[in-house]
């Protein structure tokens, strides 16, 4: 991915590192002169110099640090050819001692100066110094200076890299947009052939491509070019790879960035990034900026009045809008952005004349899941009895993300088979794997744990093959996997509008394990939690989203708009609360009733079911027509 030149941070002229090199420099040149401890002194023995001494040679001596002493010679001594060597002319050696040695013990030393001095009356002087190492004084602070350079050029290097320069130590980079530049000089190899399904959103995306090739062809009739596309959908839905396919097809240059990116702990590097982004995109134009996660700014304003945290957002948020707003329609910038939050949005970024357009991408349906089986299965060794129809069916509510990981891990059961192609067990298993987990086989579970579990999937099996609207059951299995102790697959309808009875039959079908536990055992268990958890919010949503219930009426308590003025309060006042609540529990008990009556009625269909299920731990569709005949109605069930 080549960059172009000017999205590159330019380099300093001058080099911050010059500055700490030449003051290091002088700060050691000045330590070591200083000193003074770069004269050549002669070395001498104790026995030598007491013999200086007797003579008069000596004007001054210095005992250092206890066992160095550094004798000084009179100036007529320094004349004498047995001193001549330690006479130097060199200015460094200014107030240097002549000679140097190392004595034994001070007192017995001292004792013998003072006696010479006191016998010849002698005018010599002796001194007492201590004197440190010039490393051991200077040590300390070359570390402290080093620790400083190093944390300043570590802070630097991580501001320059959080500013994406690519150069260190370029903290004037910090404001600078942190976006890719995709252009004809870079190859991405993402087309529109690699999106699969998607259509809708596919050809409004390839819409604005063309708006920004052939704008003439659009305002020539008065009309404006968008300034904006939202991206809205579930995770993993392919919103980033039509982005990337626009910036593979488009033949202009296309920024890319993420609206994490924007943000940064100095207060006012956001809103500068946004400038700086749309600078380099209006001096690019026609060109696209892509913002993938635009909810990490675009939340909306205001809303937390907690605290004031977000300032900087709101701060990069408001660059954002005033940036779309500001920008004249023939500068041909579109923006294009990205988020499964559009929920939390601000307004004022949704507006028309900001994202003019809003592109849902959608789950796929089991068509479009085909299509992206397709895609992602090209580069594996499928097996020749592999049945892309059957693999789509199987995958409900699954999305493109999904799907890809689905064919991955296929390929990576088959390869830890030692298969040759990856077949349709393999991504059976896949499927079973991303829906339930990780089967463990070895988790330590009683025979009677097993038995109760063995009953409670049997429950919801029977329920939902006898139950008209129930899903029809794939498989069911007592083998733990991930969390749970036992499951039961079933092919939900994909449905776009669902009936009361519909979803009420999913209920009792869901309650059917905590039935069968009741009706066999007499006794219930925590095993049906995520049950409960699933049928206590159908019923919630029925009676409070949907406006299913006789009792509370046909209104909704739902706000589309996300941004509900209750904040914290309920919409609705204490006596309706309490009609929801009995209304919930109302519609659940029936459920419930219902489930162990079809069961008590069916009981001995339940427990060879449930004895199979121990005995085999895993059955399919096939076990249950075996035992229960054919399903009673005449739905068809996929194979
Ligand atoms: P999120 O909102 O979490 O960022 P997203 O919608 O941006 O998700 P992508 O990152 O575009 O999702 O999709 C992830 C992966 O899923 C893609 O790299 C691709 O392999 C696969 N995928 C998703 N949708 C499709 C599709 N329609 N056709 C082919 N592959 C797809």
């Amino acid at each position: 991915m080549a960059n172009d030149n000017k999205n590159k941070p330019s380099k300093p002229k001058f080099s911050p590192y010059w500055v700490y090199g030449i003051i290091l420099a002088v700060f050691l040149g000045i330590q070591l002169f200083s000193g003074g401890s770069m004269e050549t002194i002669k070395s001498t023995t104790p026995a030598q110099f007491l013999q200086y001494l007797e003579d008069g040679d000596v004007a001054k001596i210095e005992i250092v640090n206890k066992y160095e002493a550094k004798v000084f010679l009179t100036k007529v001594a320094l004349e004498k050819e047995v001193h001549k060597k330690t006479k130097s002319t060199s200015f460094l050696s200014i107030g240097s001692p002549n000679y140097t040695f190392e004595f034994g013990d001070l007192q017995n030393f001292e004792n013998q100066i003072n006696t010479i001095i006191r016998d010849n009356n002698l005018t010599t002087v002796l001194d007492y110094k201590t004197e440190h190492s010039i490393w051991a004084e200077i040590l300390p602070t070359l570390i402290f200076f080093g620790l400083f350079i190093g944390v300043w050029l570590f802070i630097m290097r991580r501001m320059s890299s959080g500013a994406g320069g690519g150069a260190g130590g370029q903290i004037f980079n910090i404001g600078k947009s942190k976006a890719k530049l995709f252009d004809q000089n870079t190859v991405v190899k993402t087309s529109f052939k690699d999106v699969a399904g998607l259509e809708g959103a596919k050809e409004e995306v390839q819409e604005i491509v063309d708006f920004l090739k052939n704008p003439d062809k659009y305002t020539s009739l008065g009309g404006k070019i968008p300034k904006g596309a939202l991206l809205i959908g579930p995770p993993g839905t392919g919103k980033t790879l039509l982005a990337k396919a626009v910036a593979g097809e488009a033949q202009v240059p296309f920024f890319s960035l993420s609206g994490s990116d924007f943000v940064e702990m100095f207060v006012g590097v956001g809103a500068s990034r946004v400038r700086d982004l749309f600078k380099q995109a209006k001096e690019k134009s026609p060109s696209i900026i892509f913002i993938d996660e635009i909810d990490a700014i675009g939340r909306a304003r205001g809303k937390n009045i907690m605290s004031g945290s977000n300032d900087e957002r709101e701060n990069t948020l408001n660059q954002l809008l005033t940036e779309m707003d500001g920008f004249g329609t023939n500068t041909n910038v579109i923006v294009v952005a990205a988020t499964n939050r559009a929920d939390i949005l601000d307004k004022a970024l949704m507006r028309a004349g900001r994202f003019d357009r809003q592109i849902f991408v959608d789950l796929p349906d089991v068509r479009e899941r085909k299509e992206i089986f397709d895609v992602h299965l090209k580069p594996l060794k499928k097996s020749k009895d592999l049945d892309v129809d059957f693999l789509s069916k199987q995958t409900p509510g699954f999305s493109g993300a999904d799907i890809a990981n689905v064919c991955n891990e296929a390929a990576l059961i088959a390869a830890r088979k030692g298969s040759k192609s990856v077949g349709r067990q393999d991504f059976l298993d896949a499927v079973d794997r991303i829906v339930g987990g990780l089967e463990k086989k070895n988790k330590i579970v009683t025979p009677e744990e097993k038995k109760a579990v063995a009953y409670h999937e049997a429950g919801h099996a029977t329920i939902s093959w006898l139950l008209e609207h129930a899903a029809p059951l794939v498989k069911v299995t007592i083998v733990p996997r991930g969390r749970s102790l036992g499951a039961a697959w079933y092919l939900p309808e994909e449905r776009l509008i669902v009936h009361p009875e519909q979803m009420l039959d999913e209920m009792c079908a869901a309650l059917g394990g905590r039935a069968a536990e009741k009706v066999v055992f007499n006794k219930i268990s925590t095993g049906a939690l995520s049950d409960l958890e699933k049928v206590t919010k159908q019923a919630r949503a029925m009676v409070t989203v949907y406006g299913l219930s006789d009792k509370v009426g046909n209104l909704t308590y739902y706000d589309s708009s996300g941004q509900s003025e209750y904040g914290f309060t309920k919409p609705y006042s204490e006596q309706t609360a309490e009609l929801i609540d009995k209304e919930i529990s109302d519609i659940i008990e029936k459920q419930y009733q219902r489930a162990i009556k079809i069961l008590k009625e069916n009981k001995n269909k339940l427990t060879e079911l449930a004895e199979v299920l121990l005995e085999k731990e895993v059955i399919f569709k096939d076990n249950l027509e075996k035992i229960f005949g054919k399903r009673p109605h005449e739905r068809e069930v996929l194979e």
